[in-house]
């Protein structure tokens, strides 16, 4: 074979970032080690579904909910896998406990996988089942967290729900994608989408909701049901405060009091900037605050709670 020259290495390393471990084919990995193959159709072709639950201070948050969501994503998709709801859990469960990780953002996917032919037909592809708990991520950065996020709203289309399901949880983010290019180009740090009818939708893996005159709205249709939104709709009963959702139009948004956006991904994260223009006052609003310490304190409930059991250090 002729020699090769040379490559300067661009990627990088996932055997040492991040730290993390992985469920895949009946075993557990160092995250690194966790692979697929090139013609699987979640990459090919975008075919999967998946959930991200977190963990907090040592035990899942509300790991129940996307559970549900994940095995009706299943449903929706014609896809199974040799797995029941409970076994998911204990591999979810297994993935955190052998990483260690007090605070993990934990996936799990389940891909249209290859068929043995390679051949087109969906129903041929045997489905896989891959689950990996690394270190808890966020949207907002600590500095974004205290300040408040920009966001960009940009002219860019959200898949609308007559073409992509957007309650089953997926991979279809080059519109997502495309939005936060438009927005770094503005100098904002994230990207807001709109649906077929203009009105606000959602943005890279977060929902969006805005607070006028004391009362909350968030976008209704064409966006993933979050599991922080729902979170955030129970907070509100509880705190007697009107949430609603409906159409949201841009110019409700930026005439908003108060805008925050919503993630497994961080919790309840401020906006306090919208194309060229404050938010409110341009600070975190004192709603916001309040769901935001609520939506942190509800994790001490133990009815939200699965605790994980870590093995004993050696
Ligand atoms: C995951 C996700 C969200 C947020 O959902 P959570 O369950 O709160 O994490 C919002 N929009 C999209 C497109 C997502 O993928």
């Amino acid at each position: 074979m002729r020699e090769l020259p040379e490559l300067s290495v661009h990627h990088a390393d996932p055997s040492t970032f991040p730290p993390g471990i992985a469920y895949m084919d009946g075993q557990y990995l160092p995250i690194g080690e966790a692979k697929i193959s090139v013609l699987d159709y979640g990459f090919l072709h975008s075919d999967a579904t998946y959930d991200v639950a977190h963990v907090w201070k040592g035990a899942f948050f509300r790991l129940e909910d996307h559970l549900e969501r994940f095995f009706s994503g299943l449903e929706k998709l014609h896809m199974t896998i040799p797995y029941d709801r409970a076994q998911v859990a204990e591999i979810l469960h297994n993935c955190v406990a052998l990483s260690g990780l007090q605070n993990s953002y934990v996936e799990f996917i389940c891909t249209r996988g290859m068929s043995p032919t390679f051949s087109r037909d969906p129903r041929e592809a045997i489905n896989r089942f891959i689950a990996f708990a690394i270190p808890f991520g966020s949207v907002a950065n600590s500095e974004q967290m205290e300040q408040g996020l920009h966001a960009a709203v940009t002219p860019i289309v959200r898949i609308p729900p007559e073409s992509v399901d957007p309650t089953v949880k997926n991979y279809h983010w080059l519109d997502l994608v495309s939005g936060l290019y438009v927005a770094y180009d503005q100098g904002a740090d994230t990207a807001i989408l709109v649906d077929t009818s203009g009105n606000i939708s959602e943005g890279p893996g977060f929902n969006i909701f805005c607070v006028t005159d004391g009362k909350i709205s968030t976008p209704k249709l064409g966006v993933l049901k979050g599991i922080t939104r729902q979170t955030v709709f129970d907070i509100c009963r509880e705190m007697q405060i009107e949430c609603v959702a409906e159409d949201v139009p841009p110019t409700k948004l930026k005439r908003a009091d108060e805008v925050f956006v919503t993630s497994t991904a961080g919790g309840v994260m401020p906006v306090t900037k919208i194309d060229a223009a404050p938010v409110g006052s341009g600070s975190p609003g004192s709603i916001t605050r309040r769901i935001t310490e609520s939506y942190w304190r509800m994790h001490e409930d133990t009815q939200n709670r699965m605790v994980v059991e870590y093995p004993a250090m050696a």
